[in-house]
């Protein structure tokens, strides 16, 4: 089995958009549609003390298409236009596509966009057309501060490489299980991984 996937350090994101922006460049992705954003989460009111410098909780998280092992975006397409590949990526066939958006309302995510002008449907690839070169995603490739890593999930996330080639089981600094999280998983078993080490997880205030 295989499952591309990229794992997030969120200590190590100063949230400067380098990833969101090389997204749009590479990808052409039309204005008003974001295959990766970058969200600002907190400050956490709930937290004593919190927001108040220099004890701001708060993280930079990107979020794109999870390229989950089951997704529901693949179970409703009425065209099997979306489909999940044997690299565990979830595609588009753009000359499949009806544009209906089943697969828009189905992702728990919204991270899947309508090209207005061509009326199909749109989102995060892995970079296909850079991965089958051998290439990092541009988002990977353009993080500045050596925040992702690009690998097989099934060969654990040490394995995973960043943008000048680093490993990140040696590279990044030490993390645990419980530092590991992934967005809210409504049983599409999302397979995007980040790192969050002293804080505490959105999902879990
Ligand atoms: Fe489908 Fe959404 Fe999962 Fe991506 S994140 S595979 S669009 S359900
Ligand atoms: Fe965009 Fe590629 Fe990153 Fe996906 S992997 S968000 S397509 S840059």
């Amino acid at each position: 089995m295989t499952q591309k996937a990229i794992v997030t350090d969120l200590n190590r994101c100063v949230g400067c958009l380098a990833c969101s922006v090389a997204c749009k460049l590479i990808n052409g992705v039309e204005p008003g549609n974001f295959w990766n954003k970058t969200l600002r989460i907190g400050p956490n009111p709930k937290e004593e003390g919190s927001g108040v410098w220099p004890d701001v909780e708060m993280y930079f998280l990107m979020v794109q298409c999870q390229h989950c092992k089951n997704p529901e975006c693949v179970a409703v397409c009425p065209t099997q236009a979306s489909t999940k590949q044997a690299d565990g990526t979830v595609q588009i066939d753009k000359a499949k596509c009806i544009g209906c958006q089943f697969c828009v309302m189905a992702c728990p995510y919204g991270v899947r966009y309508l090209n207005k002008e061509e009326k199909v449907v749109e989102k995060c690839t892995l970079c296909s057309q850079r991965t089958a070169e051998g290439e990092l995603p541009q988002c990977v490739s353009q993080c500045c501060g050596q925040a992702r890593y690009f690998g097989d999930l099934d060969k654990g996330i040490e394995s995973f490489v960043g943008p000048r080639g680093e490993i990140a089981g040696e590279f990044l600094l030490p993390w645990d299980a419980s530092d590991v999280h992934t967005l809210p998983d409504v049983g599409n078993a999302p397979s995007m991984r980040y790192i969050l080490r002293d804080r505490k997880w959105q999902g879990e205030l």
